[in-house]
């Protein structure tokens, strides 16, 4: 076999045909597909198979594989400039931090400043620090919820309110406390001199989707406001048009102090963003916080390409139009109790028969990519540029895949 043969194609049909060995740590599971390519909503592996894409690298391609406004961004970017360092600026991070700041404004979050990053868990990271620094000495403890996900890096998995996570790992980084998710009192009682900020998801996502009970972002904004504490959101999974409005807590009417971006913010190019009230901002000075690739302009290209793209489009509300679609096709299938959920990001929760883990593997064989996010849940999170077509073949494929199911569930059980 000659290099180039082994370096090709090659190399994954091996894998795929079951070969032992992996060039990956075993950090995730085995992979069920190998994607080749994709357009919009469509996927096809490395066999040519086509697949609708409900799950958009978890709520990360948000306009669409290969979207060419985000692909032409890229392309023009890599032949002008890639990267500087910030010793110095450069055009295309300065814009897109404009074009994120005066999003917040038009949010109702005032006027803010961003710091760029890579990742939703580097975002996290920066925002924690950023409370610390706020806080000052004694008063460095971030309050989050039970059930929420912020992240792999240390911080941030202390910061996750999932002990089975933190488990291998221990100790963690002292400061951290967690509360049940939408349960004020609680919140209320976890707060002592040493709190410096709340840390809360508008929506669950990798908990399950579970969205924040009415009134309880509103009730902690208060008690923040009251008591002097940080109110931080991490939108990385529910930002940027996803749940139907630009941001999950314009939901609630909230105006949060510090709020955390990544995932759709670049479309798939690897990029992250912590903004914070320029008061609060303020609490930073040069040398406190940094990363090599802040504000890279290959990164931040992406992002003022899918800001524009989702403004020209209106994304928040073709989530909300793609949403309906969803939920009426859904109506009628008498194996998923109740979605929840808001815009595109949804749980479609399973009777009590399904294994979630199950109806995904066939969905997937069937051309549907999802994800089991739970024991009975299968987070859908499409393009928001999805078509009604699209939506009807999905929903189509769900209703099918569960009908088949339930009926040799059925023809098992003995009479
Ligand atoms: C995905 C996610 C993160 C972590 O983002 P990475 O880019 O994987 O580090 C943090 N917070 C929330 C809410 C997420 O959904």
């Amino acid at each position: 076999m000659s290099k180039h043969d082994f370096l090709s194609s090659s190399v994954a049909q091996e894998l795929l045909a079951g070969q032992d060995w992996c060039p990956f740590m075993p950090v995730f599971g085995p992979p069920a597909v190998m994607f080749a390519r994709g357009q919009g909503t469509e996927l096809w592996d490395i066999n040519d198979k086509r697949y609708l894409d409900f799950l958009c690298g978890i709520a990360v391609t948000s306009l669409g594989h290969s979207n060419k406004a985000v692909a032409r961004a890229l392309s023009h970017q890599a032949e002008t400039l890639l990267h500087v360092s910030n010793f110095f600026s450069n055009p295309v991070a300065t814009e897109a931090a404009m074009l994120i700041n005066g999003l917040m404004r038009l949010a109702g979050a005032g006027e803010g400043q961003v710091f760029f990053c890579n990742s939703g868990a580097e975002a996290n990271e920066a925002a924690i620090k950023l409370a610390r620094k706020f806080g000052g000495r004694g008063r460095h403890v971030v309050v989050s919820a039970l059930g929420s996900f912020h992240g792999r890096t240390l911080g941030a998995l202390a910061a996750t309110g999932q002990p089975a996570k933190h488990e291998p790992f221990h100790p963690m980084p002292e400061g951290f406390r967690h509360v049940p998710y939408g349960d004020v009192d609680a919140l209320v009682a976890a707060l002592d001199p040493t709190v410096a900020a709340v840390l809360l998801e508008p929506i669950q996502g990798e908990g399950g989707v579970i969205p924040a009970p009415e009134g309880y972002l509103e009730s902690v904004a208060a008690v923040c406001r009251e008591r002097g504490l940080l109110f931080m959101v991490d939108e990385v999974q529910t930002g940027f048009a996803r749940t139907g409005q630009w941001f999950g807590f314009e939901h609630a009417g909230v105006s949060p102090d510090v709020v955390m971006f990544a995932k759709a913010l670049g479309n798939g190019m690897p990029v992250g963003a912590l903004w914070a009230r320029r008061d609060v901002a303020s609490v930073f000075s040069p040398g406190d916080h940094g990363s090599t690739y802040s504000g890279t302009a290959i990164a931040t290209a992406a992002v003022i390409a899918v800001i524009n793209e989702m403004m020209a489009i209106d994304a928040p509300a073709r989530a909300r139009e793609a949403e309906a679609w969803i939920r009426s096709e859904l109506a009628d299938c008498e194996h998923i109790t109740h979605i929840r959920g808001q815009g595109l990001l949804l749980g479609l929760v399973l009777a009590p028969e399904f294994d979630s883990k199950a109806v995904y593997t066939q969905l997937l064989d069937a051309g549907l990519v999802t994800n089991a996010v739970n024991a009975d849940t299968i987070r859908v999170a499409p393009p928001l540029t999805v078509s009604h077509a699209e939506v009807v073949e999905a929903c189509s494929i769900v209703k099918k895949i569960l009908s088949a199911l339930a009926a040799s569930a059925t023809n098992r059980t003995p009479l």
